[in-house]
């Protein structure tokens, strides 16, 4: 139990923690996969593992290999999912997982507040196979329930939205979902840790691993997780998206991203510490700003009822500027005396701003950019693991002065 009226749950960094593999020759960390294809001393198991999986044993790697596996299993513990595969993507991940619950015909219903490339697939390119979409504002139950209606393959969400930082109430959603069928897709990417979408009720939790989980800025990566039948339907060698489409992470990057896991909980922790600094100072200047651990974020009490709270509030914020230049001539500034980086891309160990509209989210209509508050002024803040937070938050407060954003 995690907060006094809040889910009771395992923790999933005491999971991870527990999760133990050495190597080959009893190395601490477990060995890199180096082989595409694997030998078999009985031929007969090899025709067999092109219908149904054996334990133990490893066919091509398009599919998956020793590296990978491991990988997958410790975000399975992560997330506490039965089972995981790891994809060379979180955009392959979205991608196979959609493809292999739709298909001709399907709906999906999907918060409107999603990352831009998932806006553009599921508005762009699935229409062109017969899926289509409904976008709905997922924090609002009541349009969430009109948009369920008829047969719906699949909600959609964010656990916290990119960039507008909202957070939907998983569980109500789940119960939504399942009441008519349809199976409840989330992208926890970011908020890993924070946040265990399975736990409240998510059939299939999504992740970039590109962002928080490797927080090294140094390849892109994703997972999904889910109960052992959807990954083994997606591993099927006659018609799984993960064997067919072929979204393969390199063994050598499962095997980084795998040592990079297990500092997550420390990592988190910091970038909410600094996070939370950054929004009350900002607050402070009566400057626009929105963070989970701030008194007025709107979400405030279904946050407080899902996260768990030893993980801090995350470290992502957003401040709006008042204009696109503002904001440009900000986040220009703040490169200039080394706060951070004018890039997209979050969870990185130094601090990362980029201005969603024009950047991550530029594929949602702007007519929809403008209707969620996703304005031209507005800066998206991953916030690094900074040690000397108050010399950065000095830096930040001269960057405000010289662009005139306070006096
Ligand atoms: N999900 C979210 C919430 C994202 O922000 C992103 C990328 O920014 C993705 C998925 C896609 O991940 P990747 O860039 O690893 O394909």
């Amino acid at each position: 139990m995690h907060s006094p009226d809040g889910p009771a749950r395992s923790s999933a960094a005491s999971r991870v923690q527990d999760f133990q593999v050495f190597g080959e020759f009893g190395e601490v960390n477990p060995s890199i996969s180096d082989g595409s294809t694997f030998t078999f001393l009985d031929p007969g198991k090899l025709k067999a593992l092109f219908h149904a999986p054996i334990p133990g044993c490893h066919l091509y790697s398009r599919l998956e290999n020793p590296s990978t596996r491991v990988l997958g299993q410790a975000l399975a513990r992560l997330e506490g999912t039965p089972a995981a595969h790891a994809t060379a993507s979180g955009m392959a991940a979205i991608t196979t997982t959609l493809m292999a619950l739709c298909e001709q015909g399907s709906v999906i219903v999907s918060d409107r507040l999603v990352y831009g490339g998932t806006h553009a697939l599921l508005r762009n390119v699935f229409p062109r196979y017969g899926i289509t979409t409904r976008f709905v504002d997922c924090t609002d139950p009541d349009a969430v329930r009109a948009a369920l209606k008829g047969e719906v393959r699949v909600l959609y969400c964010e656990s916290l939205t990119n960039p507008l930082l909202r957070t939907p109430d998983l569980a109500l959603l789940a119960e939504l979902a399942h009441a008519r069928g349809a199976r409840f897709v989330v992208d926890n990417t970011f908020a890993p840790l924070i946040f265990a979408p399975h736990e409240l009720g998510a059939d299939i939790v999504i992740h970039s691993l590109t962002k928080f989980i490797n927080g090294m800025s140094d390849c892109v990566a994703g997972v999904i997780c889910a109960d052992q039948a959807f990954i083994d339907e997606l591993s099927d060698a006659g018609s799984g998206t993960c064997m067919l489409f072929g979204p393969t992470l390199d063994s050598a990057r499962a095997a980084s991203i795998y040592k990079n896991l297990h500092t997550l909980p420390a990592r988190m922790i910091q970038h909410g510490h600094n996070a939370q600094l950054w929004a009350e100072r900002l607050r402070g200047h009566g400057l626009k700003v929105c963070y989970p651990g701030l008194p007025d974020y709107p979400d405030r009490a279904i946050f407080a009822h899902q996260a768990d709270p030893r993980m801090g509030s995350g470290g992502m914020l957003t401040m709006d500027a008042g204009s696109e230049d503002l904001a440009e001539a900000l986040m220009l500034a703040l490169q200039e005396v080394q706060v951070g980086f004018l890039a997209v891309s979050l969870g990185y160990y130094r601090t990362l701003f980029s201005p969603p509209g024009a950047s991550t989210s530029s594929e949602i209509p702007e007519s929809e950019r403008l209707a969620t508050g996703l304005t031209p002024g507005l800066v998206r803040f991953s916030v690094g693991l900074d040690f000397e937070i108050e010399r950065s938050w000095e830096r930040f407060e001269g960057c405000l002065r010289k662009v005139g954003l306070i006096g």
